[in-house]
Formats: structure tokens, sequence, C-alpha cells
């Protein structure tokens, strides 16, 4: 079988198009630009990568951004001092921390702190709460990423099986949510496994889409999954370096072997990765529109 592999990058473009044109739209005819804020405290050398790919693609797009860079030692309450100053600041629509933050921070009162209707990542309480109960104003960007990536290759998520490896906060349960909700774009049997998962491999191989985020390079081998299923490879891992000093990366699925038995798998790089940002994007966007209390139009993308 000759797996159809989804491009996240091909797909992300299209969206990228879109969003260009509703955010010129919004300029024009109701003077509203869209603003993104991003906080970073320390110097992570990935997480220094994700905010300027976010600022490079704000630019790109014609969202204003701020970068708020942060030294390592910077304090709790300087920290939500800026929040509180970002969350009153009318320019500012949406406010991104990038996690982690430094061990000394807690960073479940950082994301308390950020007002909910800022809320971009969709990580507030307030946020995830109402996407429990199928009523979300932000859907998290990489699990909405995921969404749309199936959505738009045309595989059918009602009535799917679906089992989701990872049950973070970020990626595995939100997913969850979404896809069990009764709605187009969802209406999945959703299975999660974790670590406490007494078998693994019986879950992936009854499922017809699979979503694997781990964090554990290749942990998905061929013999896991069934003839003809989805796969959606979330993991991003640093294995090794080029001659040239970048990272070379690869997911938690064993691409090579398991591409030989699917119907679709993204690849990584160039699979979910690129989709996140976009997501990123939509949010801000709707962030915008809804403090300027402007209708949202007919969803476009997903639930
Ligand atoms: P995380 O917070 O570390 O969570 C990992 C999850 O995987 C946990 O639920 C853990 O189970 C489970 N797990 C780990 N090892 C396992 C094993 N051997 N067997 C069964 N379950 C296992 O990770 P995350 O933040 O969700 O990220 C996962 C991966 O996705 C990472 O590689 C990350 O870089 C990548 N990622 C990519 C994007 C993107 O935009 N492309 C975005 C987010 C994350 P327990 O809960 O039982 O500990």
């Amino acid at each position: 079988m000759t797996a159809q592999i989804i491009s996240g990058t091909e797909i992300a473009k299209q969206i990228r198009e879109e969003l260009k044109q509703e955010i010129a739209e919004l300029r024009q005819k109701h003077n509203l630009v869209p603003g993104l804020a991003t906080v970073l405290v320390g110097d992570d050398p990935a997480s220094q990568v994700y905010v300027g790919s976010k600022a490079k693609t704000c630019k790109a797009l014609g969202i204003y951004s701020e970068r708020h860079d942060l030294s390592a030692e910077t304090d709790e309450p300087t920290l939500l001092a800026l929040i509180d100053r970002l969350n009153k600041d009318p320019k500012i629509h949406g406010i991104l921390v990038q996690l982690p933050l430094p061990k000394h921070i807690n960073e479940t009162n950082v994301l308390l702190a950020i007002d909910p209707k800022k809320d971009v990542d969709g990580f507030h309480p307030v946020n995830v709460g109402k996407l429990m109960i199928g009523e979300p104003d932000y859907l998290p960007c990489t699990p909405h990423g995921i969404q749309e990536l199936l959505i738009r290759s045309g595989v059918k998520i009602s009535g799917a099986e679906v089992v989701i490896v990872g049950r973070s906060n970020i990626v595995g349960k939100p997913l969850a949510n979404m896809l069990l909700q009764k709605k187009a774009g969802a209406n999945a049997t959703v299975t999660v496994c974790h670590t406490g998962t007494s078998d693994i491999a019986f879950h992936t191989r009854r499922a017809d889409i699979i979503i694997v985020a781990l964090g554990k390079p290749k942990f998905i081998t061929a013999d896991m999954v069934k003839e003809g299923a989805v796969v959606i490879d979330v993991g991003v891992n640093r294995i090794g370096k080029t001659a040239e000093g970048k990272a070379i990366l690869c997911g938690d699925v064993d691409f090579d072997a398991v591409k030989e038995k699917v119907k679709a798998i993204t690849p990584v790089p160039g699979g979910v990765g690129p989709m996140t940002i976009v997501m990123l994007m939509l949010n801000t966007l709707k962030a915008a529109k809804m403090a300027a209390g402007l209708a949202q139009e007919e969803v476009k993308y997903g639930i």
C-alpha cells in the first residue's frame, strides 16, 4: 500500500493564505489589527526558536506582535505584573507565555493570570472547561492543528475508532475531548493510552486513526498498526546533529516501516509542527474579533 503523506507544511500554507486575506479585510473594513504578545522567560534555545518563528509568522500575516524576553532570574511577581499590563493593553488581543517556565515560577499561577479572553493557547481552566462542554472560544493550537489536518486530508473522523497515545494537558487530553464532541469533524470513539495502559498495542492495532504524542522516538512500530489506518505523529525528538550542526528530528512513529502499511501518515518534520503555529494565528484573529464585538463568521476551521 502506498500511503498518502499528509503534508502539514502544505495545509498550513493554505490556512496562512486564508488568514492573511481575512486579516487584511479586518484592517480595511474595521481598522482593526490583531495583536499578539509573546512572553519568554530564560534563554532555552528551543523556546527562543519557537518565539522567533511566531513573531515572523505574525509579521507575514499582518498581525501586530510584541516580544517580551525576560531573564531566567525574573521572579513571579514581575512576570504577573507584565501579564496584568498586557491584559489591560487594547492593542494586545492574545497573550502567549512560552512554556516551560523556570522552576522557581509557578506555571499554574501564570496561566490563571492571563485573561481567558486573551488566552490564545487555550490553557486557562475557563477555556479548558468551555472546550469540555463543547462551547470553546479557543481550541488549543496543536490539537486543533491535528483536527484540521485530518479534516483537510479527507479523513472521516465521525464514527472512527481513534486511539491517542499520550495524555498531556496540551495535546492528548484536549484532543480526546475535541474528537469526542457530537459535532462535524469529531464524533469519534476515543481511547487514550498512557504509562498506565497495560497493552498499548492492543488498542493501537484496532484503531482507524492513531495519534501519537509521547516524546519517544519510533515508539509506534509497524506491528502496532492495522492495515489502512491513518497515523498522526505529534512527537518531535532530537536524535542527533547533521555535519552542519542542525538538529536531526524524528517522530514517535517508525515512519519508514509504518508508511508501508497505512493509508495516510504525517511526516516529522513537516506534519503537525507547521499547523500549531497557524492555529495560534487563527486564535489571535478570533480574539481580536471578539474584543471588537464582531460576530464570528460561520466556523471554517473544525469545531
Ligand atoms: P508530555 O507532557 O511529556 O506527555 C507525554 C505523554 O506520553 C504522557 O501522557 C505520558 O504518560 C505518555 N508516555 C510517555 N512515555 C510513554 C510510554 N512509554 N508508554 C505510554 N505512554 C507514555 O508530552 P507532550 O507535551 O504531550 O509532547 C509529546 C510529544 O509531542 C513531544 O515529542 C513534543 O515535543 C511533541 N509536541 C509537538 C508539538 C508540535 O507542534 N509538533 C506540540 C506539542 C508537543 P503519563 O501521563 O502516564 O506520564
